[in-house]
């Protein structure tokens, strides 16, 4: 998500790799699920949450459409969010407090408070956000083990190639002056990432790139038409 925000407000002013120790552990949490609560509209779902969201519930993407996720427009691009109750926060919280697809919980949560920083090269560094959790005293974690995802390698290849796709294909909406163009490559989105379930029995990224292959060969298609 693109955000014009000053960084020297909201972080400690650092960039941060995977290999960096910071403080950010919060002892478990001791039952407080405040940033659950409180989480806004900001949990957008990429198609690695999406494959965990349906290996953890069990369900479809329309399944899931019914009562734990929504889609929202988002930099020109339509994309799944999970659903937040004005009252008791988000919909994957029990009535404990406790999130019910933790081992499975997306990206986004897994950071937090931690927050990614692209660069122009779509490189990215690790900031710490130093609002977001009241918690004291904070204990030191590893970045790599606070974000706890295997092969956090290929993870974070994933995550560029993801980032640079999205940001290359909302700006190419944007310029797009037909509504109903617009409106085909939005929704294909959801279409060729999302709505089809993965194979929660095989591997992701193998998934994700047969279907960026076709995502992008429709583009190029198109684009092509358009030359
Ligand atoms: S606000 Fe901090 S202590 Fe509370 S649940 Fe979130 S991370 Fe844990
Ligand atoms: S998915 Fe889990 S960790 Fe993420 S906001 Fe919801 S309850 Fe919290």
């Amino acid at each position: 998500m693109i955000r014009n925000v000053d960084l020297s407000k909201v972080t400690d002013n650092r960039l941060y790799t995977k290999e960096d120790i910071v403080n950010i552990s919060c002892d478990g949490c001791k039952g407080c699920s405040d940033c659950c609560k409180s989480v806004g509209d900001s949990i957008i779902l990429d198609p690695f949450d999406m494959y965990n969201l349906s290996k953890a519930t069990g369900k479809s993407f329309e399944a899931l459409m019914e009562d734990v996720i929504e889609i929202r427009l988002i930099d020109n691009l339509i994309l799944p969010n999970i659903m937040i109750d004005e009252e008791k926060g988000c919909k994957m919280l029990d009535e404990n407090g406790r999130c019910t697809i933790h081992a499975l919980r997306p990206g986004f949560c897994r950071l937090f408070p931690l927050g990614r920083l692209y660069d122009d090269n779509g490189d990215f560094k690790y900031i710490l956000q130093i609002h977001e959790c009241d918690y004291t005293p904070k204990g030191p974690a590893l970045i790599s083990d606070w974000i706890g995802i295997d092969d956090l390698d290929k993870y974070e290849a994933y995550i560029k190639r993801w980032h640079a796709f999205t940001k290359m294909l909302g700006e190419y909406i944007k310029g797009l002056k037909e509504t109903r163009k617009k409106e085909h490559f939005s929704w294909l989105l959801i279409r060729v990432f999302f709505e089809p379930s993965y194979d929660t029995n095989k591997a992701f990224y193998s998934q994700f790139e047969e279907r960026l292959a076709s995502y992008e060969e429709n583009l190029k298609s198109v684009m092509d038409v358009n030359r």
